[in-house]
C-alpha cells in the first residue's frame, strides 16, 4: 500500500501507533486470487487480521473462512456467516470446541493425527475430514511443517482410519510456509499429495475431492515475490499434470497474509534516540508486543521515515517501548542519520499478523486500526 496523502494526514492527526488499512485492496486481493485459480474456494485465514470490517468485506464478496477457535467461529456467526462457509483448520482443537462447532453446524474439520480424528469422531460424528500433510517449507519466512502435518504414508492411513471411525474423508491440505517465495513449493506439494489421492482409492476405495493448498502466498516487502497469477498458473498446471483423473475436484485456498498484508501500513513514532556504547538506538511507540511480533524472527518490513525519505541512511538498533529486552525490532535497521524524536516511521505492507498479535503488555494498548474509507 502506498503512503498516500490520506495516510500522511492520518499520521499527523491520530495518536500513534496505529494500523491504517484500505478495504478496497483487500477486495482486490480476493478477486485476484479468485481469477488466478478459477473455481477455487477461498477460505480467508481469520487469524491474519480479524477486524470485523475486513471480515464483513470478505463476507460480502462470498468468501469462506478458515477458523481456528470458537472465538473466531462466533465472531463470524455474528456477522451472518453461516457454518457451511467455515473450515475448522486448526489441527489441535479442544474437545469442547469441536463439540460446540458441531452443535453450531460446522461439518468440515482438519486433522493430522489419530487422536485428533478420534476427538472429532466422538464430538462431531460423521463430519468431513481433510488430513493435513507436512510439505517442504524451505522457501518461506515462517516455516510451519514441524508443528503441523503428517507424512504422506501416515496421511493415507489417517484417511482410512477416518473412514473406519465413520467420518467422511474428503481431502488433503498442506501449507508451504507463510510468505513463500517459490511457486514450485506448491507444485512439489501437489505432486506428493497426488500420491495420497491414488493410494487411498486403491487401499480403501476412498475418492477424495478436495485439494487444500493452504496459505503462503507472499506479500511484497524487501525481496522480489512471484505474483498471485504465477502461483495460480503453477497450481493449475500441477493439478492438470498430477491429478488429471479426479472427478469433481475442488481446490481450496486458505490465504491469510496475502489478503491483508499489502492493505495496511503500521504508523509509529520515535519516542527516544540514544547512544549505547558503539550502538545508536531508536525506540518507537510500536514494538514486538505492539504490532511487530513477526520481527522477532527477523521478518523484514520496508521502513519509511516521514519527510526524511531522501536522507543518507545509517544502521540503528530499533526497539519497542516496553521494559522487556525481547522488545527489539531489528539490530541493523537502515534509517536516516538524522532521525529524531517524534519522527513518524511507517512499516509498509503491515496489514497481516500485526494488530492480531497486539498485547496490553506494560499497560500499553494494542495499535488501533483505521480505514482509508473512513477518512475525509
Ligand atoms: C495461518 C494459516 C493460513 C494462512 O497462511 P498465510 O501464509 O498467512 O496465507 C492458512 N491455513 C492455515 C491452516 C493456517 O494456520
Amino acid at each position: 500500500m502506498e503512503i498516500t496523502d490520506a495516510v500522511r494526514k492520518a499520521a499527523k492527526t491520530f495518536e500513534t501507533p496505529f494500523l491504517i488499512m484500505d478495504l478496497d485492496i483487500v477486495e482486490q486481493n480476493y478477486r485476484k486470487l479468485q481469477n488466478a485459480i478459477p473455481g477455487c474456494k477461498i477460505f480467508y485465514a481469520v487469524k491474519a487480521n480479524s477486524h470485523v470490517r475486513i471480515l464483513e468485506r470478505l463476507r460480502n464478496l462470498g468468501s469462506n473462512f478458515d477458523v481456528a477457535s470458537i472465538g473466531e467461529i462466533k465472531k463470524l456467526l455474528e456477522l451472518g456467516v453461516t457454518p457451511d462457509r467455515m473450515i475448522f483448520a486448526n489441527p489441535m482443537k479442544r474437545e469442547k470446541d469441536i463439540a460446540e462447532a458441531y452443535r453450531i453446524g460446522l461439518r468440515l474439520f482438519v486433522a493430522d493425527c489419530p487422536m485428533e480424528l478420534e476427538k472429532i469422531a466422538e464430538n462431531a460424528p460423521g463430519s468431513q475430514i481433510v488430513v493435513r500433510v507436512a510439505v517442504e517449507n524451505k522457501h518461506s519466512d515462517w516455516p510451519l511443517s514441524r508443528k503441523f502435518g503428517t507424512d504422506m504414508l501416515t496421511a493415507v492411513d489417517l484417511l482410512g482410519y477416518a473412514q473406519k471411525l465413520r467420518l467422511k474423508p474428503v481431502g488433503v491440505s498442506f501449507h508451504v510456509g507463510s510468505q513463500n517465495y517459490n511457486p514450485k513449493s506448491w507444485s512439489n506439494a501437489i505432486e506428493n499429495v497426488a500420491k495420497i489421492f491414488y493410494w487411498v482409492e486403491r487401499n480403501f476405495g476412498i475418492e477424495l475431492s478436495i485439494l487444500d493448498i493452504g496459505g503462503g502466498i507472499p506479500v511484497k516487502h524487501l525481496k522480489p515475490i512471484p505474483t498471485v497469477e504465477e502461483i495460480g498458473q503453477t497450481v493449475l498446471q500441477a493439478v492438470n499434470e498430477y491429478l488429471p483423473n479426479v472427478r469433481n475436484l475442488t481446490i481450496f485456498a486458505e490465504p491469510g497474509r496475502s489478503m491483508v498484508g499489502d492493505a495496511g501500513i503500521l504508523v509509529s513514532r520515535v519516542i527516544l534516540r540514544c547512544q549505547r556504547g558503539s550502538e545508536e538506538w531508536v525506540y518507537l511507540d510500536a514494538g514486538v508486543f505492539h504490532g511487530l511480533m513477526e520481527t522477532i524472527e527477523n521478518f523484514r518490513y520496508e521502513l519509511v521515515v516521514e519527510g526524511k525519505e531522501e536522507e543518507k541512511k545509517m544502521p540503528f538498533v530499533l526497539a519497542g517501548p516496553t521494559c522487556d529486552s525481547v522488545d527489539k525490532i531489528y539490530d541493523d535497521a537502515m534509517l536516516p542519520y538524522n532521525i529524531t524524536l517524534d519522527d513518524i516511521v511507517y512499516f509498509i505492507n503491515a496489514g497481516a499478523y500485526t494488530v492480531e498479535y497486539g498485547t496490553n503488555f506494560n499497560g500499553i494498548p494494542s495499535p488501533k486500526v483505521y480505514f482509508v474509507q473512513d477518512l475525509t
